[in-house]
C-alpha cells in the first residue's frame, strides 16, 4: 500500500520531528505534535514531497540502455537492476511502481523511472508526457 500522507513525509515538509500522528481530512491533513498542538497541511504538499523524495533517491542510480524501449536501472535493494520501459508511458517492474498502479495513480512513477527520465534529460514528468504526445500527433 502506498501512503502519501505519512509521518515521514510530514517530518520533511514541516522540518520538525515531534510529530505524533496525522489525521486525513477531506481537503487537508491535520498534523498533531507531541506537545498537543497541531496544524493543517495541504494535501498537495504531501504529493510534492512524494515526488521530491523519489527524484532525490533517483540521483544515486545508474541507467544503462538495454534494447528497443528497454533500459536497466540499478537497484539499491537488490543486486539485479530493474527493467524500465519507455513506450507510450513509463513502466518499471519494482514494487513501488506496482503499488502506484494498484492505487490507480494516473501517472505512476518510481525512482527508477525518474533516474531514466534524468538520464534522457527530461527534468519533469510533464516534459516527457508532452514530448511523447508530440510524437503521437
Ligand atoms: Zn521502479
Amino acid at each position: 500500500m502506498i501512503n502519501i500522507y505519512s509521518i515521514t513525509a510530514a517530518i520533511k515538509i514541516l522540518g520538525r520531528k515531534d510529530i505524533l500522528k496525522l489525521e486525513v481530512w477531506a481537503r487537508v491533513i491535520f498534523v498533531k505534535f507531541a506537545n498537543g498542538q497541531g496544524r493543517f497541511v495541504s494535501k498537495n504538499l504531501f504529493w510534492i514531497e512524494f515526488h521530491r523524495s523519489r527524484k532525490e533517491r533517483a540521483k544515486d542510480l545508474t541507467v544503462g540502455y538495454y534494447d528497443r524501449d528497454l533500459y536497466q536501472v540499478s537497484s539499491q535493494s537488490q543486486i539485479d537492476p530493474y527493467f524500465v520501459s519507455l513506450g507510450d508511458d513509463i513502466q518499471c517492474e519494482c514494487a513501488d511502481f506496482a503499488n502506484q498502479v494498484k492505487a490507480k495513480f494516473r501517472y505512476p512513477i518510481c525512482k527508477h523511472a525518474w533516474a531514466l527520465l534524468n538520464h534522457l534529460n527530461f527534468n519533469s514528468l510533464s516534459a516527457y508526457i508532452q514530448s511523447n504526445q508530440g510524437k503521437a500527433a
